[in-house]
């Protein structure tokens, strides 16, 4: 039995709520049998934080989110807000958060659960149990290099521009994280660059062995050239473990991997921070926004968040048993045929969000009952 954990709960917009809800119940069903309490507490992000208090993200959410012990959140945006002036849309709220938390290294995984590996675009012989995880910096690179714009060259002519700049300080935060990731999985680790042309990669590159080297000489460290990267991911991607890259290679590089699952219902995400006085900034979400087409209808895949958490009890909480048993159970729903419509395939059963939510909580009683 562990302390109380402080848990901050965001639903958001559209199928956010809904997705959320079905997790509060296993959390619900956990704190019941006395395994895990938490406190939980909701707070609210997105438009629906814009429609009570005018602003995407409030400082009192943020205060909160910063004091917790971890954030789950659903999904932001939606029509509705879509007119709003930039930094009052849904979307700033998102960027605010993960910004303000100090979230730099974001963990995607690609697991291809058995039962679903006839949805991949790829061959099933080439993605059946596959399970890779991509660590992408998230808060420098590119995105954020200064200097950046659009300037105009006085004669017809203008120039776009970014900077991509990295520190060593930025590398080796994040390369300790998929180090760290590394050593608890396979004990191999692929660093992604484009070293080849970029100095700033050959300085990531550099960082990377020397960390490797100096800290984890018990990983197996790999670099491979972007371009490489994405023509393996597709060729054979079960040749990966844990991989870490930058900030843009990452965007790019994990919703190619994404699609290898072949459902967006399905993708779970955490962005972590530094961990400091025993504490570990941390925010887990799905991958999917808030599917405002089948929003309020009770059809939302609701395993992503569910996913999500099981993350959170993984690497925020070290409970490997109870993760183990949120990941035990939503494999044996999909192999027993149940499926929300977003996955469905033919012979097998489609199911409502709160049918599904019924049969986790059966499941998880059922699994913990022959334990
Ligand atoms: P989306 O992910 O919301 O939806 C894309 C498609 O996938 C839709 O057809 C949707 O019904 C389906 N889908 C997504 N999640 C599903 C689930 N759990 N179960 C079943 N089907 C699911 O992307 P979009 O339509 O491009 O964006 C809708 C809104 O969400 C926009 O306002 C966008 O800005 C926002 N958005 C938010 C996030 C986030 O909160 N992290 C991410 C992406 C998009």
């Amino acid at each position: 039995m562990s302390a109380n954990k402080k848990l901050l709960l965001l639903p958001g917009d559209g199928i956010g709520p809904e997705v959320i809800g079905v997790t509060r119940r296993v959390i619900e069903w956990f704190d019941k049998r006395g395994v895990l309490s938490f406190d939980m507490d909701e707070g609210l992000i997105g438009g629906a934080s814009y429609d009570a208090h005018g602003t995407p993200l409030s400082d009192e959410t943020l205060d909160r989110a910063k004091l917790a012990d971890a954030v789950l959140l659903g999904a932001v945006g939606g029509p509705k807000w879509d007119d709003l002036e930039f930094s009052k849309k849904p979307e700033r709220g998102l960027l605010k958060i993960r910004k303000e938390m100090g979230l730099f290294a974001n963990l995607r995984p690609a697991v291809v659960f058995p039962a679903l590996a006839e949805a991949s675009s790829l061959k099933t012989e080439l993605v059946s149990g596959l399970d890779i995880m991509i660590v992408r910096e998230l808060t420098g690179g590119i995105y954020f290099g200064e200097p950046r714009g659009i300037e105009d060259l006085g004669n017809g002519e203008r120039r776009g521009f970014n900077t991509l700049t990295y520190t060593t300080s930025e590398i080796r935060r994040v390369g300790r994280v998929a180090f760290e990731l590394a050593r608890k999985r396979s004990g191999k680790l692929c660093s992604i660059d484009k070293a080849n042309v970029l100095e700033c990669t050959v300085l990531w590159r550099e960082e990377m062995t020397k960390l490797g080297k100096e800290e984890f000489p018990d990983v197996e460290l790999s670099h491979m050239y972007v371009d490489n990267a994405a023509m393996q991911l597709v060729r054979a991607p079960k040749q990966f473990d844990v991989i870490v890259t930058t900030n843009m290679f990452g965007d790019i590089l994990s919703d190619c991997a994404a699609m290898l699952t072949g459902s967006l219902g399905m993708l779970p995400s955490a962005s972590l921070g530094a961990a400091s006085g025993g504490r570990l900034p941390s925010l887990y979400e799905p991958v999917h926004g808030s599917a405002p087409d089948i929003a309020g209808k009770d059809m939302a895949n609701p395993l992503a968040t569910l996913q999500s958490f099981s993350m959170m009890l993984r690497y925020s909480f070290d409970l490997q048993d109870q993760a183990d048993l949120v990941d035990r159970t939503i494999a044996n729903l999909l192999a027993s045929g149940l499926r929300t419509a977003d996955i469905m395939q033919e012979g097998k059963a489609k199911v409502s969000t709160s049918v599904m939510a019924d049969a986790i909580i059966r499941e998880l009683d059922k699994l913990s009952a022959s334990a």
